[in-house]
Order: structure tokens, then C-alpha cells, then sequence
């Protein structure tokens, strides 16, 4: 079996806060196709991990590599050209605009246009922008204003944002947050089925638990700072260490749900 150079290599990352190292020392890979969960208790450094990543924080050592290139140093809309995306929330500004026309705009900013073109230009990129919504399930609502959605829907328009970049790699901290157990369901499906269709690679961060088992490939598990486990959720589960830190926080694994029954 040959193997292949993951997409993204870690090694030996790390960043201090004062003197408290919010990531201290972490290794991990993450290849094209690949659903990765990063999990933790509260103030474990996934936030701290994922804006070294994407750029947001500096680190104070080891390396970040995407398809080799490393990133450190790097600034974050240079690390986002060479393809690593974010979800962002759809800002209270931009939910006046109808669902189409904000992922117009940001197929217009990957694109490097003017902002200010933008009201002339109602119709470019529209098809595009509707072909991204299609994949998200959205096309039958583009033309309604954003401030109209269900939750669960703006967290879709938000996720076909992302996709206006083409991303080799989106980071997801915390996707799912606020919302019930069915739309968070909804959503990983949906994301796994983007991962399956564009080969893109995905890490996100997910406090239930119930969603991470039925849909990451892989995960890995921090506690201040440390990685402390990776593998298969069924490993994952089994582990004593990842057992210890989640021991009386509430966030048992003691339900194991399939996709199907999650649906
Ligand atoms: P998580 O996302 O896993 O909850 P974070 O990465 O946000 O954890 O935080 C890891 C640790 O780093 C925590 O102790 C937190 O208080 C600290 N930390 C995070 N960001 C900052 C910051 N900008 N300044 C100071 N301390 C920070
Ligand atoms: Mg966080």
C-alpha cells in the first residue's frame, strides 16, 4: 500500500497564553476525504488550534503543512487563498441580503472583487452561488432574506459561504452550537456528504458527542493543552485517558447512535 502525504501535517504545535500553554506540543495528520473530530473539555486549546491554523494566532512553535507549504508565519487570508476555509456566522449586516446574494458575495471575494461593484453586479456569480446552495440543500429558498431563516438553515447558507472558496481543508469550531439535536444531525450529514463529493477534508469541534461517533472518521482527544488520544470513535470511546477527563463533566459516551437513528 502506498502512502500518500496527508493534506495537513501538524507537528509539535504550540502557543502559551502568559504562562499557560493553551496547546502544548500536539501532532496530528488529516487527509483529503477525511472527517476529523477534535474534542476536549472547555479551555482543552481546540479554539487555540484551529486559529493557528487558519492563521488568526501565531504559533510558538512546531509546523503547520498544507500539502507541504507551511503555514506558519503565514497570514490568514494568505493561509485562506491557499485553501484553508472557516464557517463564519452570517453577520446581522449581511442578513438583510437574500440567501442567494450572500454567497454571491463571497464568490465575489474569493474572486478579489470590489465590494463597492457589488450593486451593479446583482446577477453575477448567481448561478454559481445557486449550483452552492443547491449542494447545501438551499436552492429553494434563495431568494428569501437570510434574517427569515430557520437556525438550522443559516448554518447551511453559512456552510455553502465556506464552500465559495473551494476549500481543500474547512475548519469548523463548534458548527453545531445552539442548536437542537436534529438540525446539528442534519447538518453533519450534510457536511459528511461534502466531504464524500469534493474530497475535502473537514476538522471541527463538537461537544455532543451522540453526533461526533455517528460521523467522525477519526478524532482526536486534548486536555489542557495535551493531545492526549486519536483514532476510530469506537477507540476513542474505549480509552481510559479520554474515560478520566470526561469522568463527571456530563458528557458520557454512553449512547452510540448511527446516522440513521440520528436522522
Ligand atoms: P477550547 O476551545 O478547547 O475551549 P481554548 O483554545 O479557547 O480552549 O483555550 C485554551 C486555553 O488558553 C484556556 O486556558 C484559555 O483560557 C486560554 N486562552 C485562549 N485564548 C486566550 C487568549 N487570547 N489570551 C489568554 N488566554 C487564552
Ligand atoms: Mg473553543
Amino acid at each position: 500500500m502506498s502512502i500518500a502525504t496527508p493534506l495537513l501535517q501538524v507537528s509539535n504545535l504550540g502557543k502559551s497564553f502568559g504562562g499557560v500553554k493553551a496547546v502544548d506540543g500536539i501532532s496530528f495528520d488529516l487527509a483529503a476525504g477525511e472527517l476529523l473530530a477534535l474534542i476536549g473539555p472547555n479551555g482543552a486549546g481546540k479554539s487555540t488550534t484551529f486559529n493557528m491554523v487558519n492563521g488568526q494566532l501565531k504559533a510558538d512553535q512546531g509546523s503547520i503543512r498544507l500539502d507541504g507549504t507551511e503555514l506558519v508565519g503565514k497570514r490568514p487570508r494568505d493561509i485562506w487563498r491557499l485553501g484553508v476555509g472557516r464557517t463564519f456566522q452570517i453577520a446581522e449586516t449581511f442578513s438583510s441580503l437574500t440567501v442567494v446574494e450572500n454567497v454571491q458575495m463571497a464568490l465575489i471575494s474569493h474572486d478579489r472583487q470590489l465590494f463597492s461593484m457589488w450593486k451593479r453586479a446583482a446577477d453575477h456569480k448567481r448561478d454559481e452561488a445557486l449550483a452552492l446552495l443547491d449542494q447545501v440543500g438551499m436552492k429553494a429558498q434563495a431568494d428569501r432574506p437570510c434574517s427569515v431563516l430557520a437556525y438550522g438553515d443559516v448554518k447551511r447558507v453559512e456552510l455553502a459561504i465556506a464552500m465559495a472558496n473551494s476549500p481543500k481543508l474547512l475548519l469548523m469550531d463548534e458548527p453545531t452550537a445552539g442548536m437542537a439535536p436534529k438540525e446539528r444531525n442534519s447538518l453533519m450529514a450534510l457536511t459528511k456528504q461534502l466531504v464524500i463529493d469534493r474530497g475535502m477534508a473537514v476538522l471541527f469541534t463538537e461537544h455532543s458527542m451522540d453526533v461526533v461517533f455517528a460521523y467522525a472518521d477519526r478524532m482526536i482527544v486534548l486536555a489542557r493543552g495535551r493531545l492526549i488520544a486519536q483514532g476510530k470513535p469506537l477507540e476513542i470511546r474505549d480509552h481510559p485517558k479520554v474515560q478520566e477527563v470526561y469522568f463527571g463533566t456530563g458528557k458520557t459516551f454512553e449512547k452510540k447512535m448511527t446516522p440513521a437513528e440520528a436522522a
